[in-house]
């Protein structure tokens, strides 16, 4: 570090943050790591890694700290409509990853990685919130500590502050966003007693609504519901419970799963349309994680994205002394990468949630066709983010040729 300028300073320790501030480390870059929280706690947020996540988490280097610190491999992705299981796939056989979900509560997953960050050789400031990030010259950020303000440079500012991010503000980042379609409320379960094996997915076409089950073994498992924002309905709160419960029934949950269910965290609702930067880099700062790209929860994206764009933005400083080649070129595979992601999202939620007349005659048209050819759906959630989705790859998925 010359004259106390850092390599890098990484704004939050999330999950995006500590796995590239764990890798830089280990490729002995000076890394300083500010987390405004002392302690992290149940923000109800992403538990289940897709297949292409694992491996990209295998690619990081932080497959092992995930799986050793409580993840639960879920081999199996269970379909429900109504009381009917039309699918129970296997992700390993049947995905181009080859590899299962990975589910894990959240805030043990931030320890073992912000921990796994600070064995690595990073300097880890807890309780250190960033208020100012300043790209002219070298870069500076501003802190809050509990003993005042203080000012950090570094030749890379990497901003990792998740959903709600300010840096991307403080670095004059231009943001987009979806309208508003669909409302994620998620809470943690004790005695859920679907089988602990797989992930299990009710889905109500007819009522534009979306259940998800990632168990994490004994009972426990993190639920969320997915529902139209028309509905005018945002649950949180214990007393929301019984509600959350019955809804999810409604939308196709076996009512065996819930009957003993108590919660074991807050229960919470967001809105699920995405926030994203088209190009997450500018002279000295770069974004990652949902600061970068918020995608909608309904298809359980964010965790591998952020994996993703850690593990990118690594390869790509460790392959160019040239910083300012190599942030311009993590964002060009960036945009190619999420587009594709965000591509996939829209097309979905505009199949399978929106609701009417008009969406009955689009999903009577496409899934049938889906049902004989399956490479009509890209894999992408699943597989990732590999495949090219055109013009012919929308009329193939609409089932319009
Ligand atoms: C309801 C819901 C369900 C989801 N379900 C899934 C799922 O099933 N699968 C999936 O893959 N993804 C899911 N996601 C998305 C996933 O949670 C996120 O994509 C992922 O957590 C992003 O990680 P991150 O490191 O970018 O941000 P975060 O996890 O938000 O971490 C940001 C960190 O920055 C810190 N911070 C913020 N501001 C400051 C500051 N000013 N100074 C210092 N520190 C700061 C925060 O304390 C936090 O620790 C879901 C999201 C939601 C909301």
């Amino acid at each position: 570090m010359a004259a106390d300028i850092h390599d890098i300073i990484i704004i939050g320790g999330g999950v995006g943050g500590s796995a590239l501030a764990k890798a830089m480390a280990e490729a002995g870059a000076e890394v300083l790591v500010l987390e405004r929280e002392t302690q992290f706690r149940d923000r109800v947020r992403g538990e289940a890694i897709m297949p292409w996540g694992v491996v990209e988490a295998v690619e990081l280097g932080i497959r092992d700290v995930i799986a050793s610190s409580g993840g639960h491999e879920l081999p199996w992705w269970n379909t429900y409509q109504g009381s009917r299981r039309p699918g129970h796939r296997d992700l390993v056989a049947t995905t181009r990853a080859g590899a299962p979900a990975l589910a894990i509560y959240h805030p043990v997953m931030q320890q073992a990685l912000i921990e796994a960050a600070a064995s690595a050789g990073a300097t880890v400031s807890r309780g250190a919130r960033v208020v100012g990030v300043n790209a002219n010259g070298t870069p500076r950020v501003t802190v809050e500590t509990g003993h005042g303000r203080e000012a950090f440079r570094a030749r890379l500012i990497v901003a990792a502050d998740g959903r709600g991010s300010l840096a991307r503000e403080w670095g004059g980042f231009q943001v987009r966003r979806d309208p508003e379609q669909t409302l994620v409320a998620g809470v943690l379960l004790d005695g859920v007693t679907a089988s602990d094996d797989a992930a299990h997915v009710g889905l109500d076409t007819q009522g534009g609504r979306f259940v998800l089950i990632f168990p994490q073994s004994q009972g426990r498992a993190r639920c969320y519901f997915c529902y139209p924002e028309a509905s005018g309905l945002r649950m949180t709160g214990q007393q929301d419970l019984p509600r959350f419960v019955q809804e999810s029934q409604k939308a196709g949950v076996a009512a065996e799963y819930y009957q003993q269910a108590t919660a074991a965290g807050p229960l919470a609702t967001f809105d699920a349309a995405a926030v994203w930067v088209e190009h997450p880099y500018k002279p000295g700062v770069a974004l990652i994680g949902d600061a970068a790209a918020s995608s909608d929860p309904t298809w359980g994206q964010g965790l591998s994205l952020a994996i993703k764009d850690a593990r990118v933005l690594r390869d790509h400083l460790l392959s160019n002394d040239d910083w300012e080649e190599a942030g311009n070129a993590y964002a060009d595979e960036h945009k190619q990468y999420y587009g594709v992601v965000h591509t996939a999202e829209l097309w979905h939620s505009e199949l399978l949630l929106e609701t009417g007349e008009e969406a009955d005659v689009r999903r009577a048209r496409a899934l049938p066709l889906w049902r004989e050819d399956r490479s009509r759906n890209p894999d992408t959630f699943f597989s990732g983010p590999g495949e090219t989705l055109d013009e012919k790859a929308r009329r193939r998925f609409f089932g319009e040729e």
